[in-house]
């Protein structure tokens, strides 16, 4: 028995070392380790051009964010360019609700933005003043769908719609 709790220990010990002695640390950073309550999840599309704008949104005050950050932001909450499943608005709709059941998020933004590229993806290349009202009526459908899927599992976060330019961030 003592031969075998021993070889036990001492192969965890080698494991161990295996593992580490395997891994190259590329980066020092320490990370926090405390759990938190989030201000907001934000759904942000990933196009880089409007990284720097959700920089800014710190002046909201929101020190803890999730942030869902997917092709098209809250787009995907309505159902387009999925090819007729819903997919797409139900992986968006689980991570706002994982943001909620995780972190306590009392607030959800959801974004969508002018020249966006999953919109020319799937044949939308609108301009001017057209582009603005689709982009409306897709954050009035997409915070629709979201509340209803949250509703389902009785969430009721406050919801607020954004449209994003290149001269900035507009409420709807
Ligand atoms: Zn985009």
């Amino acid at each position: 028995m003592m031969v075998d709790f021993v070889s036990a220990l001492e192969y965890n010990i080698i494991r161990h070392i295996e593992l580490r002695i395997t891994m190259k640390q590329v980066l020092k950073f320490k990370s926090k380790k405390k759990h938190y309550k989030a201000d907001v999840c934000l759904v942000w599309c990933f196009d880089d051009r409007f990284t720097g704008l959700l920089g800014e949104l710190n002046k909201f005050g929101f020190k803890n964010v999730d942030l869902v950050k997917v092709a098209g932001g809250a787009m995907g909450l309505t159902g387009r360019g999925s090819a007729g499943n819903d997919n797409a608005i139900n992986y968006i709709a689980d991570q706002v609700e994982k943001s909620i059941k995780l972190h306590g998020t009392p607030l959800v933004i959801l974004m969508v933005h002018t020249d966006c590229g999953a919109y020319k993806a799937i044949g939308l290349p609108v301009k001017g003043e057209s582009e603005v009202e689709l982009l409306r009526e897709d954050l009035k459908s997409a915070k629709e769908e979201l509340f209803r899927y949250l509703a389902r599992k009785e969430h009721w976060p406050m919801i607020k719609t954004y449209l994003v330019d290149f001269e900035g961030l507009w409420e709807v």
